[in-house]
């Protein structure tokens, strides 16, 4: 049953959505709730100074935040209990010398991030927002921005002159037909005049101190709630910022803990995680090996809070859509409200074990959650998470879970209330658990 509380979560979800759109201001909204919560910020350039049961948060990159609950018990004989998630979503991004002119229109060039369906971008209120550099007196300083109104199209081409797009498909050329169209062209300012002008005004600086850019193509449309219970979301980017948000809430609320509790939210999972912030860098490790420095505890000490710890690799999940049975595994079906998903692969593309599984169903136990068990159809190539490379990396058994969704890497997917809540209420419970012998 969808009761109140059930509801404000899911609602809270679509918030942090929709003042999410590029990953730096996922990073930067997580910063701002956790300063909320009492959170201070560390800096790696910077020697750390942390107390007991202190609660600190460090960025890298703009765009991958580590934010950690120290525990009450020593650490090397407790771990880290580890949250990690994904702050990026596939989609466009602008290219350097983006504005040019093409007939009598200003479009804007676009490469495309990771794995979108790029069809989904068509015919809707896109707009722009990320990061952009700046020179100033001092030296180069970056600022977040973003164009609130639909400001960019991909307009569809007319059925007329594509009479058999409902047969086969609707197909975009990358490089020819992607471009987004900006403006009408006006004689005084050339396209890269003008644009610059437009990101000046938002960024408050004059065109000529924009020295580079990272900006996201991102939708308008608000998150909604849909169904005749409302049992339902949709929005852009639930893959995987449901993750992100439930993994922060659950940290928020972490007010002790005898574990060292960390919410770990990396950048470029969906171009394969390597960076000096993806889940395949060092961000992690070096994170981890700060604190437990930061708390005196010694290498041999590090190395047993590893061999202590444990991960919850959070993101996304296939959900069952019945308008495609054979796309699906039939003995693992995952229903929409069904509650989170253990996802399990055999050729390691999902870093569960049946030990970790095991443990996460009783955690789920605990909480009173009910669980789901996917795997991939044999015949299919399997997608994959940070799991395996954060577990590969850390040496720490790892889970892998996540909310159900329909049309993952759509700019509008879809995702179950319920699930939102209950992935929230095991991950506290994880958070929350007795310190336990390594297994
Ligand atoms: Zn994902």
């Amino acid at each position: 049953m969808i009761t109140p509380e059930i509801a404000k979560h899911a609602q809270g979800l679509l918030d942090f959505i929709d003042t999410s759109p590029s990953p730096w201001h996922a990073v930067a909204m997580m910063e701002k709730q956790l300063q909320e919560k009492g959170f201070t910020r560390l800096e790696e350039s910077q020697a750390w100074h942390v107390q007991p049961l202190g609660r600190h948060y460090v960025i890298r990159g703009g765009s991958s935040l580590i934010a950690f609950v120290l525990g009450r018990k020593p650490l090397a004989e407790s771990g880290f209990r580890i949250v990690g998630a994904h702050t990026d979503s596939p989609g466009l991004r602008l290219k350097p010398r983006a504005p040019h002119q093409a007939d009598t229109m200003m479009r804007l060039a676009v490469e495309v991030y990771g794995g979108p369906i790029l069809a989904t971008f068509s015919d809707r209120d896109l707009s722009l927002a990320g990061r952009v550099c700046v020179r100033s007196d001092a030296a180069v300083e970056s600022c977040l921005i973003r164009f609130e109104q639909p400001l960019v199209r991909l307009a569809n081409l007319a059925i007329h002159m594509n009479r058999s797009v409902n047969e086969d498909g609707l197909k975009f050329n990358r490089q020819n037909e992607l471009p987004l169209l900006l403006s009408g062209l006006c004689d005084a300012e050339s396209p890269e005049q003008k644009f610059l002008r437009l990101v000046a005004d938002k960024a408050g600086c004059r065109p000529s101190d924009i020295l580079s850019w990272d900006l996201n193509v991102y939708d308008t449309q608000k998150g909604s709630f849909w169904g005749p219970e409302l049992e339902f979301i949709a929005d852009s980017q639930l893959d995987n910022l449901t993750s992100c948000y439930a993994g922060l809430v659950a940290l928020l609320e972490t007010e002790t803990s005898e574990n060292t509790c960390v919410g770990a939210f990396f950048d470029h999972e969906e171009i394969g995680s390597e960076s000096n912030r993806g889940a395949m860098g060092s961000f992690i490790s070096d994170v981890l090996e700060r604190v437990a420095y930061a708390i005196d505890t010694d290498t041999p000490g590090y190395k047993q809070a590893l061999a202590r710890s444990f991960m919850i690799s959070a993101d996304a999940a296939h959900a069952y859509h019945p308008n495609f049975p054979n796309a699906y595994e039939p003995l693992h079906r995952i229903a929409i409200n069904g509650g989170p998903v253990i996802k399990v692969n055999a050729n390691q593309r999902y870093a569960t074990d049946s030990m970790s599984e095991a443990r996460f169903i009783e955690l789920c136990r605990q909480a009173n959650v009910p669980y789901q068990k996917y795997a991939h159809r044999t015949d299919l190539a399997c997608g994959s998470t940070i799991g395996p490379m954060t577990a590969a990396r850390l040496g720490i058994p790892t889970a892998d879970v996540g909310c159900p969704l329909w049309a993952m890497h759509s700019i509008r997917e879809s995702a179950g209330v319920l699930d939102q809540a209950s992935l929230l209420n095991v991950l506290k419970k994880f958070f929350a658990e007795p310190a336990v012998q390594s297994m």
